[in-house]
């Protein structure tokens, strides 16, 4: 357990201090390692939720450990008024990774997209009459502030806050002809998650990426893929999008890219590489010390061949999806790509299979009461998925029995 951890009643504590805006599960955890996690009561758990989709190279990984003790004891932190190794290092390696586009980074995926949505804006200004709206997906998800709540597809995100920014509509995803329909003068570009996560786990088909790719030429719109669940190798390639044989003109990334430590992406190709000096900034944004743990994790999935193994142990896991579905009737259709996976879950039992999975040491996620979602860190071993895949088999008999 961790050393010089006072015993406290954490869960009481938060009530007191802390804005409820999650639905907590009931452990606190305090330690992590590879795939796995510690609670206070020194209680182990399999990770498959890696802080959603955060943790590629699970807990700790002492590439990430390493850098961040180096950087720290050199450069905390700079203003983004001078020149920054370590952002031109990994802006040089997403670079390499996408076919050669610039980056800027920021802190969140959320703000990655409101950095998307400006530039497409200034697109639109510049070379589109002035157009300036975003056409989105239904199911989407593109983060909690006002902008890109209005681009998320998700009736529940949106409700409280109205009204929300102008200028975003949202369409059903995977329908070419419904974004064709919906394209106006007013129309500066689409924003799509290649694999939707948040909305279920949901990969777009090839037809449609490529329909919009080539819409987009056709009508000067721009294409912005938002990688910041899909990216950074969860699906086995560096870019979901590369699954598609396509390239958009704008990438958001975040989540994995500093494998835990906070930082966002927005990556342009020459198209929209419109920003100036004024345009846009951040203090925090492209911190040497987020951008060391994004060097390092950049570094190592290329090393470990974590892409290969996302594949590889996708696969396996999919084939225990698959046998379990077989033997419960209350899951069904197994789907993903990569390590980004889920089940369908019947009678709203989602959160129950969660609960009662940690109970047994195994770390879920619910989305709604119908969708298992499984993101677990890239490392994962076929004795991991073997561990999981037990676990999981003896809470879905529980629930079942
Ligand atoms: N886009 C996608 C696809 C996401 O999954 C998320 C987070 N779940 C976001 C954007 C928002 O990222 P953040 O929470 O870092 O703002």
């Amino acid at each position: 357990t961790t050393t010089g951890l006072e015993k406290r009643d954490w869960a009481a504590l938060e009530q007191k201090y802390y804005q409820g805006t999650f639905k907590r599960q009931p452990i606190t955890l305090v330690r992590g390692e590879g795939v796995r996690v510690w609670d206070t009561d020194g209680k182990s758990y399999i990770d498959f939720v890696a802080g959603i989709a955060v943790n590629v190279l699970g807990h700790c990984h002492p590439a990430i450990v390493q850098a961040v003790q180096e950087q720290v004891t050199q450069l905390i932190h700079v203003s983004n008024l001078f020149y920054n190794v370590r952002q031109i290092e990994l802006a040089e390696q997403l670079a390499e990774q996408s076919g050669g586009m610039r980056s800027f980074f920021s802190n969140s995926g959320a703000e990655a997209n409101e950095g998307a949505i400006k530039l497409a804006r200034k697109y639109g200004r510049l070379h589109r009459n002035g157009a300036y709206e975003i056409i989105s997906m239904k199911r989407s998800f593109h983060g909690r502030t006002l902008a890109t709540t209005a681009a998320t597809g998700q009736d529940s995100y949106q409700a409280t806050w109205q009204p929300l920014p102008d200028g975003f509509q949202q369409v059903p995803f995977n329908d070419l002809d419904a974004v064709k329909a919906a394209t106006s003068d007013k129309t500066a570009a689409i924003l799509v998650e290649a694999v939707q996560g948040e909305g279920g786990i949901w990969p777009a088909s090839q037809e449609f990426m490529q329909g919009l790719r080539q819409w987009c030429d056709e009508k000067n719109l721009v294409l912005i893929c938002d990688e910041v669940q899909a990216g950074m190798g969860r699906t086995g390639t560096f870019f979901s999008w590369q699954h598609y044989g396509i390239t958009p003109d704008i990438v958001t990334m975040a989540k994995g890219l500093a494998g835990g430590i906070p930082i966002g992406a927005m990556l342009t190709g020459p198209r929209t590489d419109l920003f100036q000096p004024g345009d846009h900034g951040t203090t925090f944004g492209g911190n040497p010390v987020a951008c060391a743990a994004g060097v390092a994790t950049v570094k190592t999935i290329m090393e470990e061949h974590l892409l290969e193994n996302a594949t590889k142990m996708g696969e396996y896991w999919n084939t225990k999806l698959e046998e379990l579905c077989a033997k419960y009737d209350i899951i069904d259709s197994p789907r993903g790509i990569g390590l980004m996976r889920a089940v369908h879950v019947k009678n709203d039992l989602a959160g129950t299979l969660v609960e009662k999975a940690l109970k047994n040491g195994l770390l879920l996620n619910a989305l709604g009461g119908d969708t298992l979602r499984m993101i677990p860190p890239l490392i994962l071993t076929p004795a991991d998925i073997d561990e999981a895949a037990q676990i999981l088999d003896r809470t879905l008999e529980e629930v079942t029995r």
